[in-house]
């Protein structure tokens, strides 16, 4: 979610601050605003996108501090006033914040009652000024900083700078991810590796509760109590990060189309020498559990439940899945031996990071797949395996849905000791290809459904898996309304809503349903429905939409979810829609 940058050092940061906050377009956001010193503090925002912002902003600024931000609104509506930078009351404190302060109310009332006005709705402008009133008191920056940490809750990445030293910036953070770059005679800060890359490849990453002061040549952390703490540089695999449309028109389709070198590079990683590779204590871990618990949320809940699914028929071992919000006020924990699966794209979703306190307090052995290294996630859980799957801009999850799925079948395949799952993958991803030359067929969906309101996708088994991330992602981009059922579910309650000329997609990749699904199609077929039906070749009839070579019907997820991506791709421009950044959404889910 938002996103921030930050610099001290720089000749001309104008072009840093704007292009990184065009980099970090991607994560979602509904105002965007930057602030530097040049003959006293300069801040420039509004409600908008990051290039209306730039032309409000002057091309030149001979700042040695300047932040910015694009703001995903969480207190307040999204308006100018209530996007960020915010200046503290007594105008010495300037700051930027991503995340939530769960007690800003209680605080709020405190500095009322010291004659702190506020003009904002946000919880961030608290944060200035309890900042401001410890500074006021003890004309120390840092240890302003360290009061005011030990008072706050909830979530926060902030950067900001002082009036009375305007060559400084400070950071602090807390569940919510924050770094910062090292350059030769400039430091650099960011939430998100991607906007710096550009200008280095030398990384600090903040852990939890640390705050710092950043020059143009030193950056110094310290933890909650003060402590200087000593911090590694660390560096990230370029093409992991990079952003970079690469000729294409936009994110999604670009991702998509990726997924065949996606999943090519996973096998490589995760089976070499003819067997699985991986961590042998993680498998010997697995192995023993005699339940596995998912947590996930939204397209990565979609993977969990292949994967519960694979574990459950290939290894014998039983599973649940629950979406992270739920089980965090709920913790459901089964079977003597549990075991934790996470899927995190990010690796910072603030859903499952509740969920980790929970997990690490009952001593639950617990393993996070998350496509970012160095993420909370990552670093925090007890194993972790990476995605490789290369950054992914479009808000909409495509070709890392599919390396979970494709992960968690080769985990499967290794706890289960089958070699033929792997096999059965490499086949599956080569038959991805086939789906690509069924694009004019898939666009002639798009272009029947794209004036529907509303739409079913319908499968059993693996395909009505498939089918739940189906629809999600055509809601998700399209705004039609969709929803997926169980083949068999429909006679129970949603034929109800089938009327004349209701679009249902059906998927038909599975031997044993093929039969059933049949049935059906008839059902909604009598009650008006226009079916589509998407099946592989030797369970096809005649007049099917589209037919895919047959591949091993548990993993359609890997296979047809390519169809998915790009009916709701389609759709999605057909109406005009910005279908890299739909609205409301945003990539990294970094609050509760
Ligand atoms: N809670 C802050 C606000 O609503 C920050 C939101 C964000 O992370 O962008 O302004």
């Amino acid at each position: 979610m938002c996103g921030i940058v930050g610099s001290v050092g720089l000749h001309n940061p104008h072009d840093y601050i704007l292009d990184g906050l065009k980099l970090l377009n991607y994560r979602g956001y509904d105002s965007a605003g930057l602030a530097y010193f040049e003959h006293g503090i300069k801040i420039y925002k509004d409600k908008g996108s990051v290039e209306h912002l730039e032309t409000l902003v002057p091309h030149n600024f001979s700042s040695l501090v300047a932040i910015g931000h694009t703001r995903w609104a969480t207190h307040g509506v999204a308006n100018k006033t209530n996007s960020h930078p915010h200046l503290s009351y007594h105008q010495k404190i300037t700051i930027v914040h991503n995340g939530v302060i769960e007690n800003y109310q209680e605080i709020k009332n405190f500095l009322l009652k010291e004659k702190y006005d506020f003009y904002s709705e946000t919880d961030t402008e608290v944060i200035a000024n309890l900042l401001d009133y410890f500074y006021t008191k003890n004309n120390d920056m840092l240890m302003s900083i360290k009061e005011s940490i030990s008072l706050i809750n909830g979530s926060y990445a902030i950067c900001l700078f002082n009036d009375d030293h305007p060559d400084v910036l400070y950071v602090m953070k807390r569940s919510s991810p924050l770094l910062i770059g090292h350059g030769d005679g400039f430091n650099l800060v960011s939430s998100d590796a991607s906007a710096m890359i550009k200008y280095t490849n030398k990384f600090i990453d903040l852990n939890d509760k640390e705050y710092g002061i950043v020059t143009k040549d030193n950056i110094q952390i310290f933890n909650e109590k003060g402590e200087a703490v000593n911090k590694e540089y660390i560096s990230r695999d370029i093409a992991d990060i990079a952003i970079d449309l690469k000729g294409y028109p936009h994110y999604m389709v670009k991702e998509i189309e990726e997924i065949p070198d996606v999943c090519a590079k996973l096998l490589s990683t995760y089976y070499k020498d003819g067997d699985y590779h991986f961590d042998k204590e993680l498998i010997d871990a697995l192995s023993k559990a005699n339940h596995i618990i998912f947590i996930a949320c939204g397209t990565s809940y979609h993977a969990s439940l292949v994967g519960g699914r694979l574990f459950e028929s290939f290894a014998n071992i039983s599973t649940s899945e629950y979406i992270a919000s739920e089980w965090a006020n709920h913790p459901r924990i089964t079977g003597e031996w549990p075991f934790v699966i996470m899927l995190s794209q990010s690796g910072e979703t603030a859903d499952l990071i509740s969920c980790l306190k929970i997990i690490e307090e009952k001593k639950i052995p617990s393993l996070v797949i998350t496509n970012t290294e160095g993420s909370t996630l990552d670093r925090k859980c007890q194993y972790s395996l990476l995605l490789h799957a290369g950054k992914e801009v479009s808000v909409a999850s495509t070709k890392a849905y599919v390396a979970q799925v494709s992960l968690l079948a080769l985990i499967v395949g290794a706890v289960s000791k089958q070699k033929y799952i792997y096999e059965d993958l490499l086949k599956a991803t080569s038959y991805i290809n086939n789906v690509q030359n069924n694009i004019e067929k898939i666009r002639n969906i798009a272009s029947n459904i794209k004036k529907s309101e509303s739409l079913y996708f319908l499968g059993r088994g693996y395909d009505y898996l498939l089918s739940l991330e189906a629809s999600l992602k055509l809601k998700e981009v399209s705004y039609i309304h969709s929803e997926a059922f169980p083949g068999g579910e429909i006679k129970h309650g949603p034929i109800a809503l089938i009327d004349k000329n209701t679009p249902v997609i059906v998927f038909i990749t599975d031997e044993e349903n093929a039969v059933h699904m049949r049935n059906n199609i008839q059902e909604v077929v009598a009650r008006g429905a226009k079916v589509y039906v998407i099946s592989t070749k030797s369970l096809a009839k005649k007049d099917d939409d589209i037919v895919l070579d047959d591949f091993p019907y548990y993993l359609t997820s890997v296979v047809s979810s390519t169809f998915a991506f790009y009916l709701a791709y389609y759709t999605s421009l057909l109406k005009g829609y910005n279908v890299d950044r739909p609205r409301n959404l945003a990539k990294s889910v970094t609050v509760e």
